[in-house]
């Protein structure tokens, strides 16, 4: 009897652990594309575009492996839209002996996969999903012995274990980090290398024509379509940025230029959180193009910071503080999120652009995410319930795994400073210094009050006043609280004006 070896929507990578025994001659693949999972929140059009075309893909690949692959399209007539009653299904029809799989990456599976082992009497043969570099449970080990977890810690270490930029026991270069040599304003005149673009076949072609009809009421523009939906595909959008991109990666990695939603970032998130690429290949190829002199060392260790430390930092985070995490609202924000994060309608132009981008590509880079879009929901008290929401359906990336900790932890400080030791909050001169956006905004970066000065500049402030009883007391802001102290009462009155004025306004 042969094993019936279950593959999610985000586990697309030839080498995962539920495959590596498969036996084409007894075994069956059965994959799903499950209306729960595409309409729970409702994602980006491209986002279902690319996750519809990369599965189909993915079967065929398996198929031409010759294994035998179940595969329900969403258009079939009898997909019943749900997980449980499509594994239902092809267990009634034919006898198996036993469920293979690789742990889900969300919390909210996992759970309905433990339901499982009571509906489906028989074994369920759960792996680890060793495409990660740090195991959940090496990560609580970690955990175990800290107060606070930092994630340069955590990097650090990982770079010990695989060997990753050392020399013996000691850093590259001599340092750890050189996150101080990233920060360099963008230069409107440079020339940013052309992304890649996919060339899109018949498979993708009908996807994007389902989508249309099915999910039209759904954000985000479907066309024009340009990701990889196949792991040559995204093997060559990897190749093109460590070629054309990585040498600037790091100089301009928070950089932001009207116009350029694409910048020097590597737009592989999406690859990497589905499958079809995987951290260490990517690691491996930045370290490679170090050693043979085609990138700087601050790009490439800026580079691998990310991959191998913020993404398995954030997802050790998740699934330490998971299921808490979800409901955590540290500051007790609950405005609404105002709606021109769905429609980019707002004379603050640095918002319009990174929504207006966002709604184009279901991409925008970090720090659009965490300093445009992340700090305005923080200043303005947005609830984290809408926001995660709002992260988890825009973008082509988002997984609750890597989308929660990122917006609860890391932009809204919902979780009261566990991932991040203060809240990432900034004035207009930091969104100035760091784009041109506000050359072109109705509004003047300058100007701390009044009716035409930067929102950012007073919400700064008055997020600080509101929330003084929960983040007076952390050190790291102790210097700012002064600076706010010294402020004569009436300009502490004309900062708590302007913020009711522009809250009056967003309702
Ligand atoms: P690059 O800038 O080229 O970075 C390289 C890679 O490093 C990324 O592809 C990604 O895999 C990894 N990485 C970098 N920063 C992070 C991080 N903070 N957490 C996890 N991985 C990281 N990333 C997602 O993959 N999915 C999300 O849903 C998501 N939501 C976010 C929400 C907010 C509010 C913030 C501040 C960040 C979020 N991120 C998320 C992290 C990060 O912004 C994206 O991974 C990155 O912008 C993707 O673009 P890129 O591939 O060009 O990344
Ligand atoms: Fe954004 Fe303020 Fe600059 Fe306008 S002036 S783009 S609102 S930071």
């Amino acid at each position: 009897m042969g094993s019936l070896r279950f593959i999610f929507g985000d586990q697309l990578s030839l080498s995962i652990s539920s495959l590596q025994d498969v036996d084409p001659a007894l075994d069956m693949v059965l994959m799903c594309e499950v209306a729960d999972e595409l309409t729970y929140v409702k994602h980006h059009k491209k986002k279902i575009a690319f996750q519809l075309s990369a599965m189909r893909h993915f079967a065929k690949d398996l198929e031409e492996l010759g294994i035998s692959v179940k595969y329900l399209k969403i258009e079939d007539a009898q997909n019943s839209g749900s997980l449980v009653d499509e594994i239902e299904c092809v267990l009634l029809g034919q006898e198996w002996d036993r469920i293979v799989l690789t742990q889900p990456s969300e919390y909210r599976l996992l759970q309905e996969i433990e339901q499982w082992h009571k509906k489906f009497r028989i074994p369920i043969e759960m792996r680890e999903d060793d495409r990660f570099l740090c195991s959940a449970e090496e990560f609580g080990q970690w955990l175990a012995n800290r107060k606070q977890p930092r994630m340069e810690y955590f990097y650090r270490e990982l770079r010990k274990k695989y060997k990753v930029l050392m020399e013996g026991v000691k850093p590259v270069g001599g340092k750890w980090n050189y996150d101080a040599d990233n920060r360099k304003s963008p230069d409107v005149s440079m020339e940013v290398p052309t992304p890649y673009t996919s060339n899109i076949d018949e498979e993708t072609k009908a996807v994007i024509r389902l989508v249309d009809e099915r999910f039209s009421d759904h954000f985000g523009q479907l066309e024009p379509f340009h990701y990889a939906v196949n792991r040559h595909e995204a093997l060559q959008s990897l190749e093109l940025f460590i070629r054309e991109r990585l040498q600037d990666f790091g100089d301009y990695q928070d950089a932001m230029v009207e116009g350029q939603p694409w910048m020097y970032h590597s737009h592989i998130s999406l690859y990497l959180n589905i499958g079809l690429l995987l951290p260490m290949e990517c690691i491996e190829a930045a370290d490679r193009a170090y050693k043979q002199g085609k990138a700087p060392l601050n790009a490439v260790e800026g580079f691998i910071r990310q991959v191998m430390g913020w993404r398995e930092f954030v997802r050790g985070i998740y699934w330490a503080a998971m299921p808490s995490l979800a409901s955590k609202n540290f500051l007790q924000a609950s405005r609404a999120l105002p709606s021109f994060f769905w429609t980019a309608d707002t004379k603050m132009n640095c918002l319009k652009q990174c929504v207006l981008e966002t709604r184009e590509n279901a991409y925008a880079h970090h720090i659009q995410r965490l300093m445009v879009l992340g700090n305005f929901a923080l200043l303005a008290g947005i609830s984290p319930e809408e926001v995660n929401e709002w992260f988890l359906v825009v973008y082509a990336d988002a997984y609750q795994w890597v989308e929660l900790p990122n917006v609860s932890g890391m932009a809204l400080f919902a979780d009261g400073g566990y991932l991040a030791s203060k809240p990432y909050s900034a004035s207009g001169a930091y969104i100035n210094k760091m784009s041109n956006y506000c050359g072109k905004c109705s509004f003047k970066v300058k100007k701390k009050n009044g009716s035409d000065a930067c929102p950012f500049n007073y919400l700064y402030w008055d997020f600080l006043a509101r929330n003084r009883d929960k983040l007076a007391s952390n050190h790291r802001l102790g210097m700012i609280y002064k600076t706010y102290d010294r402020m004569d009462e009436e300009k502490k009155k004309l900062i708590a004006d302007d913020s009711q004025s522009f809250f009056k306004s967003l309702s």
